[in-house]
Parts: C-alpha cells; structure tokens; sequence
C-alpha cells in the first residue's frame, strides 16, 4: 500500500546529486540539453508547458529530445498557478494537461506517463499531497536553489548562493542534495553552469548524479517509512513539509493498537 503521502527534498545520506530544472520546455532549453550531452551530464526537467508564451510544437520537440538523450521528465502544472489557491477541479486539470501533453509528446503512446510532480513555488497543501500520492505520483522538493531567478543573477551569483547554501545545508554532514535551477534564466550561461556543477559536485566533491525517482529511493529507511524523504540537516521548507509529516505521525498513532 501507498504511503499517505510520498515526497522528497533530498536523496538521503550518501553524496548524491538530483539536477533540476523547472518551467520548460523554453526556448533556451535546446542550448541546455546540448550542454547537458557535451558534459555527459543527466537532469530532471520538471515542465510547465502553458506557463509562458512558447511554440507547443517546438516544445513538444524538446519533450521528445529530452527523454530520448535519457533525462526524467516530471510535471510541474499546465499554467504555473500558486496551487494553494485553486479549487480542486482547476488543480486536477493542471495535473492532467500536462500529464497529456507530455505523454503526447513522447510519442510512446499513453503508456509515457511521469510519477513525479513539483508543485509551483513549492506550495502544496497537505490535501493535494495526499491526492498526487493516490494519483501515484511523488512530490518533488528541492534542497539548494540556485536562485538563478534572483534579478540580475549571473554564474557568479548562483555559485556563491550555491556554496553558501551547501555550507548551511550539509554543515559538515555528507548528503544527498536536490538542486533547482529554471532552463529560462540558466539560457545564455547554461554551459558555463553545467561545467560548474560537473566540476564542483562530480569531479570535487565526488557526487554521484541521480534522476529525481533515484533520488527518492535513496531516502533512508526511516524516511521511506513515513513516505516524506525530508534533508534532515536543513531546517529549510518551502512546503509545510513538517505539517505533512505530523499528520502522517498522527494517522499512524490513531490507528495503532
Ligand atoms: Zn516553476
């Protein structure tokens, strides 16, 4: 049986890495996915199709392109609403078109479905948590942003608020890490970025790259039990991750003996 709610913000306790990206398929994706290849790299692009004027078609190319050169595809919404403040059908919807197009795009049939969704802004409440579970989906969270949306962020901005969250992140402890980054504003620099992140967590510091579904198998036991993966060295939460955690504790009290 499926626990009450499956979730992660991070991949458990060994050093691994979850690379990210959200709100594509854009028009700078093609320059990231060639950057990713030439780098040898893989990433977890989690879509938003409807969320900014782009051709669908093109898009649906870059669908294609993503998972046919092995990178895991999550959904992300259709239109990139704050899902804290849509009623049920609109939520239900956000889910389903994109679900649609990306299973469109694939071109393997219905059968192309992905299990995993990042709720734009992570904001997610414990109802709709519950329900992507049901729906046989994961919460994809994240650890470290790189905060590339940040006004005027450059390479060196998003390496130093990197670095300075890996420091406050881990505080000496080795970790599994999800890191967030958005194909729009990485666009021009993508290279450059993934040069760094291969140099800095690969080649330094020995990471080990995993898709975001990996990444949630990494959790350790104790994590897996409650269903929610949290970063136990991080007292970050985007979502009311602790919230969801305390009512999963509390279900399991009430119903046992
Ligand atoms: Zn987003």
């Amino acid at each position: 049986m499926l626990p009450m709610i499956r979730a992660y913000e991070s991949c458990g306790t060994t050093r691994k890495l979850s690379l990210s990206f959200d709100d594509g398929p854009a028009n700078e994706t093609s320059m990231l996915l060639d950057e990713l290849k030439t780098n040898n790299m893989l990433a977890t692009f989690f879509l938003s199709p409807a969320a900014w004027r782009s051709d669908s078609l093109k898009q649906c190319a870059l669908v294609k392109r993503m998972i046919d050169e092995g990178h895991e595809i999550g959904l992300h919404s259709w239109t990139h609403p704050d899902l804290l403040n849509v009623p049920k059908s609109q939520f239900t919807e956000e889910v389903r078109l994109v679900s649609d197009f990306v299973s469109k795009c694939s071109g393997r049939g219905d059968g192309f479905r992905p299990n995993q969704f990042r709720p734009p802004f992570g904001s997610l409440s414990l109802e709709q948590a519950k329900l992507l579970t049901s729906y046989g989906f994961i919460v994809s969270l994240w650890n470290i942003d790189s905060k590339d949306t940040a006004d005027g962020a450059n390479l060196t901005s998003i390496e130093d608020f990197i670095s300075q969250r890996l420091r406050v992140v881990a505080d000496g402890k080795v970790g599994g890490n999800v890191l967030l980054a958005h194909d729009r504003r990485i666009g021009g620099f993508s290279g450059d970025f993934v040069r760094y992140v291969k140099s800095e967590f690969v080649e330094l510091q020995g990471y080990e790259m995993v898709s975001g579904t990996d990444c949630y198998e990494q959790c350790d036991s104790r994590s897996r039990d409650s269903g929610i993966c949290i970063d136990p060295r991080a007292e970050f939460r985007t979502v009311q991750i602790r919230d969801w955690i305390n009512h999963v504790e509390q279900s399991k009290g009430r119903t046992s003996p």
